[in-house]
């Protein structure tokens, strides 16, 4: 019988996955594999977090194929050659996988191609990450969006792909060598944080969970950190343990059965998709924005961080900077492994305009950091909140610490949550900047500068490398 491979990279479900589902069309013996890769020492992006939620669903990934009369294969090493070897051991006719639009993903994808044809082989590479992939929302002059309004306009108003069914079998033919399945242990890691439960069934779970509460308040909540107000599938779309398109469907099929306000609260959460997939696309059309500022004007800037306080960006790490909104985000962080949306963007700001460090230096400690690490995601909030990204807050709206704890955290249940140093401070202390600059607890530190010449600071430095610039 005809043998093939499926290649899973970012994709472990058996459900609505594209490239599995097409494998399984062409022939039943089908050789699923994942490769990891040899790096010999750790990238800085690499950490705990994501890396034992990754191990922890490819466990259960290979025992859903189990369940279904196939076996997950684990190879380590160069993806190409593995796959290449594969292919020659089991006289795999093609491969199939679905894209990656990240920069080193598209450049496997560029060689695999050239090997599968070297040596005769099928490729079979399929649109699964995103509902709309880089080429299909653009202007009417056919150009790519670098604004989100109109990219979201033109995502919702096209026709969109129904989700698969679940696979039901899968022949996995015998005697096909596979190494362990990887631990955390191989990276040289241990566990940091808290994580979700990893695995396709769990995804699912929340999904429903999701939907059938929250999303009805969504847009209410989602501000709100200290409120379980949105839908913590991040990582589930990392990993693809979901598609966006299971989400998609799951959202609008409620949608249908809410009054107005309800409606309104589900097409802000699909918003928050059409996000992921518009800076998916920007850095597939700009994979510069990897190494520098999308916004050419702001190229070359310089982030001399705070003169007196070099210890600032390990304070930022390590929620010690005395404001207490930054310090409860940056502690959620490295306790879960994730950071509610409105913190990111509090945080991200606080560490390029009141710290003046450079935004990659976040960019990268945010990557080894959280559970949901998308390269795509990731870059875009740090260029938002440093304003030199697409469509991001002008260099001159910069937050207020303090006013966004009054705005999202008025009660201090979020600071309180995550600080327990604070737990008995009265509310007014979490507010504002304390009058005497001292600590407001014993244990605490106080603040470590004052937001309002930070700021001006920052409006200089800008000012001054536009005035360079022109
Ligand atoms: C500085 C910064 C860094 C970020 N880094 C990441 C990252 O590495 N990975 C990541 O998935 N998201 C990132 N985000 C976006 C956002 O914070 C998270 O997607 C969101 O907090 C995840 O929680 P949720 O699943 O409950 O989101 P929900 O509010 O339920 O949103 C649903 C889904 O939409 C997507 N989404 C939501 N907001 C955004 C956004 N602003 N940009 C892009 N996609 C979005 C996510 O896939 C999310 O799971 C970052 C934002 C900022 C400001």
């Amino acid at each position: 019988m005809k043998r093939v491979i499926h290649w899973f990279r970012r994709d472990f479900r058996i459900t609505d996955n594209t490239a599995l589902t097409a494998a399984l069309q062409s022939t039943q013996e089908v050789i699923p594999v994942y490769i990891l890769s040899d790096w010999k020492s750790l990238h800085d992006w690499t950490g705990a977090p994501r890396q034992e939620f990754l191990c922890g669903s490819l466990h259960a990934l290979s025992k859903n194929l189990e369940s279904i009369g196939g076996r997950l294969i684990f190879r380590k090493g160069d993806a190409v050659e593995e796959l290449e070897k594969l292919a020659a051991e089991t006289g795999a006719s093609t491969i199939f996988a679905n894209r990656d639009p990240d920069p080193f993903g598209r450049g496997v994808e560029t060689r695999l191609a050239v090997m599968t044809e070297a040596r005769g082989i099928g490729l079979s590479l399929h649109k699964d990450v995103c509902v709309h992939e880089r080429h299909e929302v653009l202007t009417g002059q056919g150009t790519v969006f670098r604004v989100f309004t109109p990219y979201s306009k033109v995502w919702f108003s096209l026709p969109k792909p129904s989700p698969g069914s679940s696979i039901k079998q899968l022949i996995t033919p015998p005697g096909i060598a596979s190494l362990p399945p990887p631990q955390l242990s191989d990276w040289g890691l241990v566990p940091t944080a808290s994580i979700p439960e990893p695995g396709e069934r769990a995804a699912r779970e929340r999904l429903k969970r999701f939907i059938a509460g929250p999303m009805k308040e969504y847009g209410g909540n989602r501000d709100t950190p200290s409120v379980v107000g949105t839908s913590h599938l991040s990582q589930d779309l990392r990993f693809g343990l979901i598609s966006p398109r299971q989400v998609f469907t799951a959202a609008k099929k409620v949608e249908e059965e809410l009054p107005s306000e309800g409606r309104k609260n589900s097409m802000k959460f699909l918003t928050e998709i059409v996000w992921r997939e518009f800076y998916m696309q920007l850095l597939w059309h700009y994979p510069e924005v990897m190494n520098q500022e999308f916004n050419p004007t702001w190229r070359g800037m310089k982030w001399p961080g705070l003169a007196d306080t070099p210890d600032a960006f390990e304070r930022w790490c390590r929620g010690r900077t005395g404001f207490p909104i930054i310090d409860a985000a940056m502690r959620q962080l490295s306790a879960t492994g994730w950071m509610h949306n409105r913190a990111r963007m509090i945080t991200a700001m606080f560490l390029t305009k009141d710290l003046h460090l450079d935004w990659r230096l976040g960019e990268s400690f945010f990557m080894r950091s959280l559970v949901d690490g998308e390269i795509a995601s990731n870059n875009g909030g740090w260029q938002w909140s440093a304003g030199t990204g697409a469509d991001a807050a002008p260099y001159f709206r910069i937050q207020n610490p303090w006013s966004q704890t009054k705005r999202y955290d008025p009660q201090g249940l979020y600071i309180r949550k995550w600080i327990p140093e604070l737990k008995n401070v009265a509310n007014a202390a979490l507010l504002d900047p304390p009058s005497d600059g001292q600590s407001i607890a014993p244990g605490y530190p106080a603040p470590l500068l004052d937001h309002s010449t930070e700021r001006d600071r920052t409006l200089e430095c800008f000012s001054k490398h536009k005035a360079l610039r022109t």
